[in-house]
């Protein structure tokens, strides 16, 4: 009895933990969009970037969880690390510093780096990073950006399957979805 009553007090502090977190990101992105088309609210890509973790590559660890939830609010809105710190704790910190490019730096050294340090991150933020790459490639799939060349679209996929390359041995599920991303785009290496 005492049993059950922990695990369920732990269950609902998950959903706490989680629901603070989604609610945080979605404060951070109002006003932001995607860039397809319909101009989708920009919220939805951490939110599906989650649930990629749970629904498709089974994972439970928390800290990966909220990490993913939010990655993109250093790199896109004014969130610092030390707020997230603050909010959030120093493990969900160090992952999604780990998945946060240097904004300072020009945007092809960026892209350069991410294929660069992607095989040294930890497990943790090669798991938010797979996710993260399979939702923008099933975006790209299903409609390119305005103002996106053919090219520009094939050279995306070509960046990410570098990057995925340095990621592998992580989750079998989301590389294989991947993998055929990549080969139904003719993106061989
Ligand atoms: P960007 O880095 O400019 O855009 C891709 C990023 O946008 C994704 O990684 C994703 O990041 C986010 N995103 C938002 N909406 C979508 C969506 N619907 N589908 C997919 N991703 C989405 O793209 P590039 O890598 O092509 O550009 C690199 C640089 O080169 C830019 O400065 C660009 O302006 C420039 N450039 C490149 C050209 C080319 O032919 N390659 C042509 C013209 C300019 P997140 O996960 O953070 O949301
Ligand atoms: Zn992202």
């Amino acid at each position: 009895m005492k049993l059950q009553v922990q695990a369920m007090t732990s269950a609902a502090s998950v959903a706490e933990e989680l629901l603070k977190c989604t609610n945080f990101a979605a404060e951070k992105h109002k006003n932001q969009r995607r860039k397809n088309p319909d101009k989708t609210p920009y919220i939805n890509h951490p939110i599906g970037v989650a649930y990629i973790l749970t629904n498709e590559a089974k994972i439970s660890d928390l800290a990966v969880l909220q990490a993913a939830l939010l990655h993109d609010t250093v790199e896109d809105t004014d969130t610092t690390f030390e707020e997230i710190e603050m909010i959030f704790g120093k493990s969900v910190r160090g992952i999604v510093e780990e998945v946060t490019d240097d904004k300072t730096l020009p945007k092809h050294e960026r892209k350069r780096l991410q294929i660069e340090h992607a095989p040294g991150s930890s497990k943790e933020a090669k798991l938010v990073k797979l996710a993260d790459k399979l939702y923008n490639l099933r975006d790209l799939e299903a409609c390119t950006p305005e103002g996106w060349s053919e090219q520009r679209v094939q050279e995306y996929f070509e960046w990410s399957k570098k990057v995925v390359e340095g990621l592998r041995g992580t989750n079998r599920s989301m590389e294989r979805s991947l993998d055929q991303i990549f080969l139904r785009r003719n993106v061989l290496q």
